[in-house]
């Protein structure tokens, strides 16, 4: 289970209610419909399809460059996996980066991590070196791109 309150940033985000080990599956929801846009909210899933949370979990879940969880999508499915173990009151993040081809909302970071890439406009902005990085983490549609 997961929680929304205030970060130290003073954004709203997501958060551990439970302990979680690395491999879990935080939330999960199949998806019905997209949108063929990107917006502020949305997450993307595929070349031409948007997924948006509205008020769900994953509208709520903050970038960062070091994260401690990932997005799957498979068989129309999305779910948010935990890359790390994750201890009761952690906030939970995902890299935008590997989830969004070009955001539509590009963004200064500042999570601090020494692997920080900064500008987060979108995976087809990265170089080679830092699409390299990603790979193991990204959405199967970003792959060979
Ligand atoms: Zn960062």
């Amino acid at each position: 289970m997961v929680y929304y309150t205030i970060n130290s940033f003073g954004e709203l985000g997501l958060f551990a209610k439970e302990n979680f080990n690395s491999g879990d599956v935080v939330f999960s929801k199949t998806l019905t419909s997209f949108q063929n846009q990107p917006d502020k909210y949305s997450i993307q899933v595929d070349h031409n399809n948007h997924f948006n949370p509205n008020n769900e979990v994953l509208a709520k879940t903050n970038h960062s460059c070091a994260p401690n969880a990932i997005i799957v999508y498979e068989e129309s499915t999305v779910k948010l996996v935990a890359i790390k173990p994750v201890l009761i009151d952690d906030e939970m993040t995902f890299n935008y980066l590997t989830t969004e081809y070009t955001l539509a909302n590009p963004f200064k970071c500042n999570c601090g991590s020494i692997d920080c890439f900064q500008d987060i406009k979108g995976y087809r902005d990265l170089s080679p070196a830092q699409k390299k990085s990603l790979q193991p983490y990204i959405l199967g549609y970003l792959k060979g791109r």
